[in-house]
């Protein structure tokens, strides 16, 4: 959507894209015609708050990593009997909350550069066999906010971490002698949920987002994709597939009605469940923020406590807990989104 939403009409880019995408012309114009996410004319618009977020958004092009830290990361890494567990122990040093690695699939690398006007259309060429992917955490008081500036406030500061992460490590891994590319905000060669999964970092849950082990749907992923050899990790059975069979929480607490109730379909050759994303972008843009509701309204989001570890825990282990999980759930957090204004 952030690729269709870059294009002005008049331009080639425009006439290219439209060419070859006629029946999507029509709403896609709409939508350009409404406010953009951060300024006035949406709901949620908040000068302060909104100002706080454009700036983490726009300082993401100015983050240059540290010279003594991208130093010491890297003769920690050179000397290291384990680089995968030194680059996982670097990357929790800077702020990630988990890490994995996995292959390069090259179904999951976009095919050709999209964002911006001047390298539109150019074919990506990564030939790096390895992903380390991480995830940042949302903050659980923040989401709650959803979907008002909080939220949006909230992603720019997760989007600028891990961009700062990502440049890091893309920096420590250079001085080591790879090649690596750092993937962040606006700047994605690569499909990061699909390959986050591979890297046993959650599963896919119905609201079409990575649901991670302790945090749920609270998360961002960066990645360095890198020619350094490292150890794959597994994928991972947190439960997460059979319960968004029986939950839909995220499905019946969405404002714009842009996720599935059904079962899952064939999505480009992957079964997996669909998002009406043009419905979807369209609210954001009506409210003037990235909404955020199915990332807060999922079950696996909860706060971070003993209680919740138990309950995942015992949801990852045995599927016959997920009906009463997903009643009792229901009982104490109620049906579908409420929301806290902050
Ligand atoms: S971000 Fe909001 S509008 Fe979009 S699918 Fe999630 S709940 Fe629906
Ligand atoms: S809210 Fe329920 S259905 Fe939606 S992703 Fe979370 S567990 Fe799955």
């Amino acid at each position: 959507m952030f690729a269709r939403m870059a294009r002005r009409a008049g331009t080639e880019p425009y006439r290219e894209y439209y060419s070859r995408h006629p029946s999507l012309q029509g709403i896609d114009d709409r939508m350009r015609g409404m406010p953009l996410l951060g300024e006035p004319g949406g709901q949620f618009y908040h000068s302060s708050i909104m100002g706080e977020a454009n700036r983490f958004f726009s300082d993401i092009a100015l983050i240059r990593p540290d010279d003594a830290t991208v130093h010491l990361f890297a003769n920690r890494l050179r000397n290291a009997r384990d680089p995968s567990a030194t680059v996982k122990g670097i990357l929790r040093e800077l702020g990630a909350v988990a890490a994995g690695c996995t292959s390069l699939d090259v179904s999951l690398v976009y095919s050709h550069k999209g964002r911006f006007d001047a390298d539109y259309g150019r074919p990506v060429e990564l030939n790096h066999p390895i992903v380390i992917l991480f995830l940042v955490e949302m903050d659980y008081a923040q989401m709650r906010s959803a979907p008002r500036a909080e939220t949006l406030r909230e992603s720019a500061r997760q989007y600028y971490r891990a961009a700062a992460i990502s440049k890091t490590l893309s920096a420590v891994l250079h001085e080591c002698g790879y090649d690596a590319t750092s993937h962040h905000d606006a700047h994605y060669d690569l499909i990061l949920p699909g390959l986050a999964v591979r890297a046993g970092l959650g599963e896919l849950g119905r609201n079409n987002i990575l649901v991670a082990d302790r945090f749920g749907s609270r998360v961002r992923i960066g990645a360095v994709s890198t020619t350094m050899a490292l150890r794959i990790d597994r994928q991972v059975d947190l439960g997460v597939d059979h319960f968004c069979r029986i939950c839909r929480k995220c499905a019946r607490s969405c404002p714009a009605r842009a996720l599935s109730f059904g079962d899952k379909s064939d999505v480009r050759g992957v079964a997996k469940w669909g998002t009406h994303v043009e419905q979807c972008y369209s609210y954001w843009r009506s409210v003037g923020t990235d909404c955020g509701i199915c990332m807060a309204v999922c079950p696996f989001s909860h706060r971070t406590s003993w209680f919740h570890t138990l309950i995942r825990f015992v949801i990852r282990r045995a599927s016959w807990s997920h009906r009463w999980a997903h009643f009792f759930d229901q009982a104490f957090y109620g049906k579908s989104w409420k929301g806290v204004r902050q």
